[in-house]
């Protein structure tokens, strides 16, 4: 497996593959791997004969007060699991190569980055946008695979693609979860053993919410309601979320709000468990 550090180095090495006509796949992250972004270099190896992973904590998509200093960082661990998965190469660039001095040049994000995290997190799409698409740049691959995990950003990255004309297949990975249904992310990390336990609360209220809907309840507010109080009642083994920031029903294709749930819905729930912010969804009327 080759690391590159160097820009002009990992850009060399895509474009030496593509001129042995490889058809290339792009894994960005921001490292402290586990198997939902190694699933990721899993199918980028299914759909592509070489794949390369990047991993950047990307400061311009943290807000203030969010966990730019604590994010984990296992630089040796997460190069140790790519090598295992068989990652052809991994790009580690440091922030002074992506942010030289004098850098002021941002994408402004699609019309579906407008709500849910967008609307939380003021400037964490402009933020995720814009090194999206510099790596797209950077390392100009034939696809890039991205989590459902992530279902906005996967959206916003999509239409990012779509407005600016950039010549990149996108790839949509299903979300891995832990055996009890936790989706896996880096942050579980922060989750000490009973935060643990309540963080089982997302996915089991979009369950509910699925089963709710399979029971033919087709009203938004009803289905975004019964995950309200999956996430909050009391008596339970496991104490409740701290906070809601939103559970809610929205449309698969561009998240517009929903009266009534007809095809191509998706519920999505952001919360805090402790001090740990956490996001997952579902498409209702189907697994992933
Ligand atoms: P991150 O390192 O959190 O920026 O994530 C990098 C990529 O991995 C993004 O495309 C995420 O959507 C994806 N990802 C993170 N967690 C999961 C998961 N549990 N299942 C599938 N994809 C994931």
């Amino acid at each position: 497996m080759q690391v590159f550090q160097q820009i002009d180095e990992a850009r060399n090495w895509v474009r030496q593959q593509r001129a042995e006509g490889h058809r290339t796949a792009l894994v960005p992250t921001m490292g402290a791997l586990h198997q939902g972004h190694l699933s990721l270099v899993e199918l980028g190896r299914q759909r592509c004969e070489k794949t390369i992973a990047t991993i950047f904590v990307n400061p311009t998509q943290f807000g203030p007060g969010e966990d730019f200093e604590q994010y984990p960082r296992l630089p040796e661990e997460d190069l140790q699991l790519l090598r295992q998965v068989g990652t052809d190469a991994v790009f580690l660039p440091d922030a002074a190569a992506m942010y030289p001095t004098g850098f002021s040049t941002a994408v402004s994000p699609p019309d579906v980055a407008g709500d849910l995290e967008g609307r939380l997190r003021p400037g964490h799409f402009a933020g995720v946008a814009t090194v999206v698409l510099k790596l797209f740049q950077i390392l100009p691959t034939t696809h890039a695979v991205f989590g459902r995990k992530d279902y906005q950003q996967l959206l916003v990255i999509a239409a990012m693609v779509r407005d600016l004309n950039v010549d990149i297949e996108i790839i949509d990975a299903p979300i891995v979860r832990e055996a009890d249904g936790l989706a896996m992310s880096s942050r579980n990390r922060y989750l000490n053993p009973d935060e643990r336990q309540t963080a089982k609360r997302l996915s089991a209220a979009l369950q509910a919410c699925c089963d709710a809907y399979a029971d033919g309840n087709r009203d938004a507010d009803a289905l975004q309601s019964i995950m309200h109080t999956v996430l909050t009642e009391s008596g339970k083994s496991h104490p409740p979320v701290d906070c809601i920031d939103y559970a809610v029903v929205r449309g698969a294709d561009d998240l517009r709000v929903l009266n009534t749930v007809t095809a191509d819905a998706i519920a999505l729930i952001a919360a805090k468990v402790g001090s740990t912010r956490l996001i997952d969804n579902r498409v209702i009327g189907n697994t992933d």
